[in-house]
């Protein structure tokens, strides 16, 4: 089974500092880091390719320095890692992601399942999983929490709902995007560092691919972040002091009519 991680290289969220004149993130004082969801991807397919054998591909669209990402992954067991990176993919939004991270996959590599993460820690829109599914035109199931049978062909998942549980039998190919709750990430074994290390990642630009130009970047991106704002939030609130009984009814009072006007109960 060929199984393909895509892994977003993502703002290390601990050390974020965010410009007071425009409100956008200062990357250049940021570390990136693996988007931690997606470390849940890549164990996940670890663990298929250690039951039923196959290899894994890591991909990743970003800067150069997403390379250190992929590397990562391959330090846990990842077997190969792709980099698409330059200029012409710069400022994609979540349409223009997935269309170029589904065109390298349907032109580079034969693929029998795709995972992702759950979503990115920045752009927080869970799109890109089912939108690279889209693009390849085969099923896809989000927030898989548990693998419960393989058969060669078709897995039967449960997927986190807000009720519960929801069971699914879905045919290879297929794209899985899965929540924390499916694995605890292995850290990586010395091993495995030191075969990262010597490990080449594939840098793909443009023209590696018949990418469609118009599809690519901020320019073929459909969507704009206009504003990033920091919400103000008011805790102050209003005070109600309660010396008597007659106050405290008075305060209960006030605290159902308040409830109640923001229809809260
Ligand atoms: C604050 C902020 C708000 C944004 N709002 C929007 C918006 O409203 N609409 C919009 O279209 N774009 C938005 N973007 C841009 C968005 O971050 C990027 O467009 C990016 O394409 C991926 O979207 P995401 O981060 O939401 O990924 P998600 O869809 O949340 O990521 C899900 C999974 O897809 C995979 N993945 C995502 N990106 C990549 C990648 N580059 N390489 C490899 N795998 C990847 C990973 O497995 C990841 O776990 C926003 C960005 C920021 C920083």
């Amino acid at each position: 089974m060929h199984i393909v991680v895509p892994i977003k290289q993502v703002p290390d969220t601990a050390k974020v500092k965010l410009d007071p004149e425009t409100g956008t993130m200062i990357r250049s004082e940021t570390d990136a880091v693996m988007n931690p969801l997606d470390l849940y991807a890549v164990e996940t397919a670890i663990r298929l390719k250690e039951q039923y054998g196959g290899k894994i591909t890591v991909l990743s669209m970003g800067p150069s320095s997403a390379h250190r990402t992929l590397k990562e992954a391959l330090a846990m067991g990842c077997d190969e890692g792709v980099l698409l990176s330059d200029k012409a993919f710069a400022g994609a939004d979540t349409w223009a992601t997935s269309y170029a991270l589904s065109t390298a996959i349907r032109e580079s590599v034969p693929y029998d399942l795709i995972i992702t993460g759950e979503r990115a820690t920045d752009g927080d829109t869970g799109q890109v999983g089912p939108g690279i599914a889209a693009w390849l035109n085969i099923p896809v199931a989000t927030y898989v929490a548990r693998i419960e049978n393989f058969d060669g062909t078709r897995f039967t998942l449960a997927r986190l709902t807000e009720e519960g549980y929801e069971r699914l039998s879905v045919p290879l190919p297929c794209l899985l995007t899965v929540v924390k709750e499916i694995a605890i990430p292995r850290l990586p074994t010395l091993k495995g560092i030191k075969r990262a290390r010597a490990s080449e990642i594939s840098i793909r630009g443009k023209d590696a691919f018949p990418f469609r130009d118009e599809y690519l970047g901020l320019r073929g991106s459909p969507t704009r972040v206009v504003k990033i704002e920091t919400p103000q939030v008011s805790r102050k609130g209003e005070v109600l002091v309660i010396k008597t009984e007659e106050d405290l009814e008075k305060a209960a009072e006030e605290f159902v009519r308040f409830l109640e006007e923001r229809a809260l109960i």
